[in-house]
């Protein structure tokens, strides 16, 4: 450590999120609103959806990613999850009711369409890297290939 270190600014340890709880609340909103539309609920979730909602509140507590979780409704495992049926329900409820979150709750909305977003890049990034691996393992072959031929 040089003496000059001493006098710059400490780099502050990257700080992870939980985002959880917000993740929660945004979810229960969502039911609350689909529920209430399709199934006649005022105050209460009826019997399926508060099923249907504990079980999503259940994984979410035991998800494996912890708090670096994507939200759900953008995460490859919901259907291991939750069970296919259950999450097919839930990625329904999720997607039929984006827009009347957006008028009832907008912050909460954007905020949950900014991490899809979000999750949506990753996942493309994700995708990229392996695609470039296997481009540059294909071009690697090719020119072994060639090298072995002109050597021949
Ligand atoms: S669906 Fe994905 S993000 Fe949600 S609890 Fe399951 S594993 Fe975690
Ligand atoms: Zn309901």
């Amino acid at each position: 450590m040089s003496i000059l270190s001493r006098f710059l600014p400490k780099r502050k340890p990257v700080e992870i999120k939980n985002n959880i709880p917000k993740e929660k609340t945004n979810i229960k909103k969502t039911f609350g609103i689909y529920c209430s539309k399709h199934h006649g609920s005022s105050d209460k979730l009826c019997p399926k959806c508060t099923a249907l909602l504990a079980t999503v509140m259940t994984k979410m507590n035991r998800c494996p990613y912890g708090i670096t979780k994507p939200i759900c409704d953008r995460c490859d495992r919901a259907a291991i999850c939750f069970g296919a049926k259950q999450a097919q329900e839930f990625l329904s409820i999720m997607n039929s009711t984006q827009k009347r979150m957006f008028l009832r709750h907008p912050i909460m909305a954007v905020k949950h369409k900014l991490a899809s977003m979000g999750v949506d890049y990753a996942k493309y990034q994700q995708a990229k890297k392996i695609d470039d691996k296997v481009k540059e393992k294909e071009k690697a072959a090719k020119e072994r290939a060639k090298d072995r031929k002109e050597k021949k």
